[in-house]
This record gives C-alpha cells, structure tokens and sequence, in this order.
C-alpha cells in the first residue's frame, strides 16, 4: 500500500491536469492540451503519451454525466458522445482505470484534503462558467441513479425568466444566476456592463450598493439552491469552491446567510466553508477515487 502509485486525471475542456501520487502523495503533476479534434479521439492517447510509467490505478474525471458502470453519457466540451472512456485508457496503458463527473472528483478532493476535510458528509458547489456540485455521503462520492447526483446548476429557479436561456434547454436555471457567467448577466440586467465578476464582487465588497444589489441576488439564488440539497441530504458542512468563491468571506458571509433564511430550521446554521484545493481538486479527488 504504502509504495502504491495512482494517477488522478481532471479532464477539461483546454487543458488535462495529471498527478501522480505514490504512497498516498503528490509527487508529480503536469498539464496537456485537451485535442477536442476528430471527436475528441485523440485526448486519451495523449494523456497516456504523457504519463511517466505504469501505475496500480487511475481515475478519469470528466465533465459529464458518469453512470455507476463507469459509462459517460456525453461530454459536450470533449466532443464525447456516450461512451466507455475507462476501457479505453486500459486498453491503451495496462493501469485498472475508473470514470467520475469532474464535480464529484472536485468534492471527493475537498471533502478528504481540502476545505470539507474532516467531515464524513460534505455537499461541495463550484461556482464558475456554470454551476457544479458533487455530494459525499459516509466518505464516499454518491453519483447517483443518473450520475446527476447534484446537478444544482440546473434547479428552475424562474420558470417565466426568458431573459435566462440556460445551456440545458430550459431557462431560469440557478446557473444562470449565481455562476460567474450568471452574475455578470445580472448586473448588465442592471445597467452594469463591462465589468468581470470578480470585479463585481469585489466591488461590493468595498461599499458600491449597486453591485452589492447584484451580488445579493446571486447569493439569494444559490443560497435557496444549497438549502434545498441540504433538506435532501443533510450534510455535515458545504463547501464553496470555483472562480467565484475566491471572492472569500465577503462572498461566503452572503451564501451563509440567505442559506440560513431559506433551509429548514434543523439544517438552519450548516456551515458553509470555502474550498482550498483551488483547480487541483478535481485532479486529486480523481486520485482518491482511483484507489477505490
Ligand atoms: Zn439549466
């Protein structure tokens, strides 16, 4: 055990971040290109280009629906349709490879080395172009029936909000409110234009009233999306990561609260914790995974 090498793998749509972890460290980690060309057949070969030897395991985290049978169904940023992409890394390098959604990978990372550490049940939520979540119950990453275990982003917030066309085909989804893409939306709604949202953000933390009116609402939504997963799952904490939540305490102050207004009285006081593995924790929550 203690000699065991794993590699975790945090799939994106630009680049691949690899790490190699031996008895249970980081010892290594690098980046390649993610080649979306020709149906994104090219991405596997080239992480197993770039890997530095044979391993006892690895995890694949993808941005994408993963069925418990390690089947992806589709990966619209990797060009992946429905397919089996831990066989394939087999195939190719000879290392036992597992499949999970980037989210679950990310809480999986936060819950044992990062922001949620210490707790057995943590809900992890990103806040980036979009709106990821992943849920660890008892330890382990639950993926769920669908492999939408989660899946906050896409909770109908406004139903009616046709100025919030979402990417899944509905609109007023709670990432069109709340992710980075979402508050900056916001605050053009507002009159505000031309400004990115962590300077939004950091704007309202230093006195505007106009951005701060945006960042409330952003926070109001997500806070009303996090006490709902709370009264389905009933972590002992949540963790806030992404882009957004480096805005820090001024930013998670606000989820805290508007999550306290909206969950039910006994969920009321969960400790909302910002994350601390920034873009690495997808790539050590797949590490984790793949020693099963
Ligand atoms: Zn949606």
């Amino acid at each position: 055990m203690r000699d065991e090498r794993y590699y975790g793998i945090d799939v994106g749509g630009t680049s691949v971040k690899i790490g190699l972890f031996e008895g249970g460290r980081l010892t290594k980690k690098w980046s390649v290109p993610t080649d979306i060309s020709d149906g994104g057949s090219h991405i596997l070969q080239d992480i197993a280009a770039s890997l530095p030897g044979p391993a006892d395991g690895a995890a694949l985290a993808v941005p994408g629906a993963v069925l418990p049978d390690g089947t992806v169904n589709r990966c619209v940023n990797l060009n992946w349709g429905v397919c089996r992409p831990g066989e394939d890394f087999t195939a190719l390098t000879g290392i036992p490879c597992r499949v999970l959604n980037d989210a679950n990978a990310a809480a999986l990372g936060e819950q044992r080395m990062g922001g949620g550490s210490g707790y057995e049940s943590v809900l992890f939520v990103a806040l980036g172009t979009g709106v990821g979540a992943g849920i660890v119950l008892d330890g382990k990453v639950r993926a769920g029936a669908h492999g939408a275990a989660g899946e906050l982003g896409h909770l109908c917030w406004d139903p009616e909000d046709a100025a919030a066309p979402c990417t899944c085909g509905r609109q007023g989804c709670l990432e069109q409110y709340c992710s980075a893409t979402g508050i900056v939306r916001l605050a053009a709604q507002a009159g505000i234009e031309g400004l990115t949202c962590k300077q939004l953000v950091d704007g309202a933390a230093a006195g505007d009233a106009r951005l701060e009116a945006v960042v409330d609402q952003a926070c109001d939504v997500l806070g009303w999306g996090i006490a709902g997963a709370c009264a389905a799952v009933d972590p002992e904490t949540v963790v806030l990561g992404g882009g957004v939540a480096q805005a820090g305490e001024y930013f998670r102050a606000k989820v805290q609260a508007a999550f306290d207004r909206y969950a039910f009285h006994a969920c009321v006081g969960t400790r909302i914790r910002l994350a601390t593995l920034g873009s690495d924790a997808g790539m050590i929550g797949a590490a984790i995974f793949a020693q099963g």
